[in-house]
Order: structure tokens, then sequence, then C-alpha cells
């Protein structure tokens, strides 16, 4: 098992498949976007998927989530996902994505036994969309929404981050956009992990600000109170709304920053370049990619990897005065 020692246990494997991504998100590059992984260093589809067994088959993961930069980049998406999903003990198996391309990708990833997606949209206008993401991609993100609810990889999970002066009069118009087409919408708060270390606490919209602003049109009534577990969004039914599929309607606020949910995390990273990473926010990295390629057996990488979460820290540090930002950033780490 990869148990830490205040009795976390981490099922749940976030691979990045790739650092590179098709947008320049203010809040995680810079325009110019960053100096990528150089190839050689990267996992190949095989190598990915030996460790994604060795997680599965020795020591307990159960649930997969593929991450980037953007994975939609990476080639062989299909096949790692349909490598993952044949193994005995299949996990669950999830993607978080920016949706470019996925109107087009979604039957073959349904077809390669991907369960469901989170799509990232942070607003419904095309010109703040450009200004935030620096790109003219609105509408490949919506259609990517809508080709992955077709193809059946639901529930179609959206995240959303808002920043202040910019999309933060938008949070009402997102909700109502994704209730009318069943898509589960979560409001995460910006974390200090962009490339450019230009995170303020006070530009962060903070999960207290998203209630607030929701509660001015919605009724919202905790959803989820002792049944969480470790999901890092806080639930919330919308009263009297239903989704198209007649189930109660229901909005997400991750609050990592001001409500930290990190002591029942059950989360562990694998970077595009054979890192472990035992938190998002770990200043130290475990290299497997070395063990892999020096020879060494499953149950030595196994080893090394449980040594990796054995001594995960409590959280994440980011409201203790000497917090210190990872050098890797949001878009080498994956979400
Ligand atoms: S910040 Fe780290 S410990 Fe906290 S929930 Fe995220 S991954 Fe887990």
């Amino acid at each position: 098992m990869l148990a830490d020692s205040y009795g976390r246990v981490a099922t749940d494997l976030r691979v990045s498949l790739t650092d590179r991504c098709n947008l320049r998100c203010t809040y995680c590059m810079p325009p110019e976007g960053l100096e990528w992984l150089p190839k050689p260093e990267l996992l190949t589809d095989d190598e990915l998927l030996r460790l994604i067994r060795i997680g599965v088959d020795l020591l307990g993961i159960t649930e997969v989530r593929f991450t980037g930069g953007e994975p939609l980049l990476r080639r062989g998406l299909p096949g790692i996902i349909a490598g993952t999903t044949e193994l005995s003990t299949r996990p669950r198996t999830a993607l978080t994505t920016n949706g470019i391309g996925l109107a087009r990708m979604a039957p073959a990833l349904a077809e390669a036994g991907l369960d469901r997606v989170n799509v990232s949209l942070d607003t419904l206008r095309p010109d703040v969309f450009e200004t935030l993401a620096r790109r003219r991609r609105l509408s490949d993100v919506l259609d990517g929404l809508a080709g992955a609810a077709d193809a059946g990889l639901t529930p179609v999970k959206v995240n959303a981050v808002l920043m202040r002066g910019v999309n933060d009069g938008e949070a009402t118009d997102l909700l109502h956009y994704c209730l009318e087409r069943g898509y589960e919408l979560r409001f995460i708060e910006q974390m200090p992990l962009d490339a450019q270390h230009g995170w303020r606490r006070d530009t962060m919209i903070t999960a207290e600000e998203i209630l607030a602003g929701l509660r001015a049109e919605f009724v919202l009534e905790e959803a989820d109170a002792g049944t969480r577990g470790s999901a890092p969004a806080e639930l919330f039914h919308v009263r009297g709304v239903r989704f198209p599929n007649g189930e109660q309607a229901t909005v997400g606020v991750i609050g990592s920053v001001t409500r930290p949910f990190c002591g029942a995390c059950d989360r562990v990273r694998l970077t595009a370049d054979g890192q472990v990473r035992n938190c998002l926010f770990a200043r130290e990295e475990s290299d497997l990619r070395s063990l892999l390629r020096g020879g060494a057996t499953d149950e030595e990488i196994a080893r090394r990897w449980s040594e990796a979460v054995a001594v995960k820290l409590p959280g994440h540090g980011i409201n203790d005065p000497s917090f210190l930002q990872p050098s890797r950033p949001m878009s080498a780490i994956g979400g």
C-alpha cells in the first residue's frame, strides 16, 4: 500500500503524460510557453504502462487520472488508456483536459475504455477566453464538452478558476450553462503553482467569495457533509434544479488554499519524466525512470515508490509563513 505516516493511503494516481500545452493560460505559464522537458527524458508509452501496472497490481492504486500539460497532445493516448483499462484489476480512469480536440477524439477515448473527463472552462466569453488563455479556442472547448457527453464520458465535470477582475463576474453564467447541459461544475481556488511564480493571495477568489456570488442567484445546500471522503470538492445541491437526466443538480467548490483537504488526501502523482510526487506541492521527487531504465524489478520500483509516499508531509503548507512554491510548474505536474 502507498501509506504515509498520517494514516493516509494513496489510491488515486495522477499521471502527467506531457508538459506541453496548446494554450497559454495566464495563471499557468508565460505567453512564450516554457522550455519543454527533453524527449529522451520522457517516459515511453511502454514505460508509463509498466509503472501504471505496478501501481495497480502491487500498490493498491484503484483510480488513474491522465493529465498534462495537455494530455490530448500525447500521440499514444488511446493506447495508454486501453493498456490501463485492460489491467486485470481494472482501475477507474479519468482525463483532465482543456478540451481542445476532445470533440474529435472522444469516441476513440471511450472506445479505449476511458470512464470520464474533467474539462477546464473559465469563461463563456470569447474575448475573456482570449485574455485568459491567449488563444481563440473557446468554441473548440465547448464542442469538446458536447463531444464528451455524446461519447458517454460521463459525468462530464467542468473545472473553473476565477480570476479577480477578469472572469469573477461569470460564476452564475457558468453554472447556468453547466446545469442546462448536465455538466458537474467545480470552482477551484487559484493555487501558487504558476511557472512565473506570480500568484498573489489577494487576487485569488476564495471559496467563500465563490459561494457568496453563486448564492446571489441560487439556493445552495450542503450535499456531502460526512460523506465527502477524500474528494477535493465540497458539493452543494442547487435547490429546485435537476440535471437533464433527472438527477439532483450539484455544484462543487475546491478550496485548496482557504479550505484545505489534505487530511484525507489519497492522491499521488507521476510526472511525464518518471518522477513520483507525493503531493501537488512536494518540493522533492523520487526518480523511478532511472530504476526503469536501469533494469530494476517491479518489486524494487514498488519499494522506491512506497518509500516516496511514506514521507509525505501533512499538507501543502501554503498558509505557513515558510511556504515555498515548488520549482516544477503546474504544467509539468498536472491536475
Ligand atoms: S495539496 Fe498535497 S496533500 Fe493536500 S490534497 Fe493536494 S496533493 Fe494532497
